[in-house]
């Protein structure tokens, strides 16, 4: 067989899909970023005309190219991770991104059974995949499948976390370790877990799949 690797990922991927379509989720399978890129481009972009736009921190946002994408295309939009901002217009554009018309972001990890697990600092990101923003796309790498909640949630502490506490300079002690400490560091990142089962109202939610390794 050629390309059993990525055979591999795509027929896992697939299998996903169906899971996440009974959970009431809009899946659209990507082989690649710049498949989807184009699937939000030439696809769910025009179809839900947004007048804003907003994002949760996700590197696979800004890794596949989707975050330099949709700059170009018209809808204002809400960024509050531009450089140079007050902390004060930082906290309001994360506010203002809660009622976008289109929301971007990734997942901590996704079950076999089509669940999205993610836990969160600030909230922002949770609070916008549960309620707020009118559609939200979500992102999710071929890296990010795991079996089931308890391996998603070993995932998120053994990895995710202290990676991204070492990604963003947190003061964590797993940013020194590589090593969940529980902590109660003022910058903890591990505040809020969301399982998000089933997508209300359906098709609200609208996940990605790529058949590539993104984000952590
Ligand atoms: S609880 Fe603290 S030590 Fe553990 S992963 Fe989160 S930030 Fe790091």
């Amino acid at each position: 067989m050629k390309r059993p690797i990525e055979n591999y990922h795509a027929l896992r991927l697939s299998a996903l899909a169906e899971k996440l379509t009974k959970n009431n989720f809009d899946v659209h399978l990507a082989e690649n970023s710049q498949a989807a890129v184009n699937i939000v481009i030439n696809k769910i972009v025009p179809a839900l005309a947004p007048q804003t736009i907003a994002w949760g921190g996700s590197m696979t946002f800004m890794d596949s190219g989707i975050a330099s994408a949709i700059t170009a295309l018209g809808p204002k939009i809400i960024n509050a991770k531009e450089e140079g901002i007050s902390k004060e217009e930082k906290i309001e554009r994360l506010r203002a991104a809660m009622t976008a018309d289109l929301y971007f972001t990734g997942t901590n990890a996704v079950t076999q059974a089509g669940q999205l697990v993610n836990l969160d600092m600030v909230g922002n990101r949770v609070g916008a995949l549960t309620f707020g923003p009118r559609e939200v796309v979500v992102l999710i790498g071929q890296n990010k499948l795991v079996p089931d909640l308890e391996t998603a949630m070993r995932r998120i502490k053994d990895y995710a976390a202290p990676a991204n506490a070492m990604r963003l300079d947190m003061k964590t002690p797993c940013a020194k370790t590589g090593v969940c400490m529980d902590c109660t560091s003022p910058q903890r990142i591990c505040n809020t877990w969301t399982i998000t089962e089933k997508a209300f109202p359906p098709k609200r939610i609208k996940v990605i799949l790529i058949c590539e390794d993104l984000g952590l």
